[in-house]
């Protein structure tokens, strides 16, 4: 396989998008058809924010209903797609000097399945997860995630699941279609600007870009995977926003596409 496979970041948002039909599941699902299909994909998701790396070596992950107080239905999803041991082995190799946790618990969390199920509904493409270290900050982050570049031309989808925006103290669950609060806006049209410009720096250092940042990343487990996709564009890769809006007024459901 010799074409270079893009990076992408989801908003996941809301798990029940699993279940839903909507703009973004929609979007999701186009860009599975998009996207030559991958060998493999490794997910970062925002949702595996733990005290260590470590990546899922199993060849058969389950599936996590991470959440409470969902319905019913969103309890019974399953995503069989296999693991990968071998693209495991390889993503340890690539980190190098760290120390890369065997996982054998864990699986496929809904970070990661909820937009999955719409990309690659066959579940045919085998899924490794990638935890985030909460003890390490965003530029160290940005460091690790740049020894994965050449994945992308292995034939392997690294995937970012988490929120630019996302703050669920101020978000209205059930009005999807709330109007965005005025400081999400802003911190979100400055943060695409950077990202259109290739401007990682003041991205990394977001905590110390002011109020709007505090407010939209109140706590840093959905945006590090952004930060993970960002540090995979080599020169001339191009940045889009190939899904786009907000939910409930303080989740961004923007996802990034580079190259
Ligand atoms: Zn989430």
């Amino acid at each position: 396989m010799s074409k270079t496979m893009p990076a992408m970041f989801f908003g996941h948002g809301n798990p029940m998008n699993a279940l839903a039909d909507n703009v973004w599941t929609r979007a999701w699902s186009q860009l599975g058809r998009d996207i030559t299909k991958p060998r493999a994909i490794l997910c970062i998701s925002a949702h595996w924010y733990i005290p260590g790396v470590a990546v899922t070596a199993m060849a058969r992950p389950r599936t996590i209903h991470d959440f409470g107080g969902f319905p019913r239905d969103l309890f019974a999803i399953k995503y069989p797609a296999p693991g990968s041991p071998e693209l495991a082995s390889r993503v340890k190799d690539l980190l190098g000097t760290h120390a890369v946790l065997d996982d054998r618990h864990w699986g496929l969390d809904h970070g990661t399945w909820s937009v999955l199920c719409h990309v690659f509904p066959e579940a045919d493409v085998p899924v490794v997860q990638l935890s985030i270290d909460e003890t390490k900050p965003a530029a160290w982050h940005y460091e690790l995630s740049k020894k994965l570049l050449s994945l992308r031309d292995e034939g392997v989808l690294v995937i970012g699941s988490g929120n630019l925006v996302h703050n669920l103290h101020t978000y209205a669950w059930g009005d999807s279609k709330r109007e965005p609060f005025d400081w999400a806006l802003r911190f979100e049209q400055k943060a695409r600007g950077q990202i259109e410009n290739g401007d990682h720096e003041p991205l990394i250092n977001y905590e110390t870009s002011g109020k709007d940042a505090l407010l939209s990343v109140p706590t840093p487990d959905h945006y590090l995977p952004l930060i993970y996709i960002l540090a995979l564009q080599r020169e001339g890769d191009r940045a889009g926003f190939p899904v786009e809006g907000f939910d409930g007024g303080s989740v961004s459901m923007t996802s990034v596409r580079i190259g």
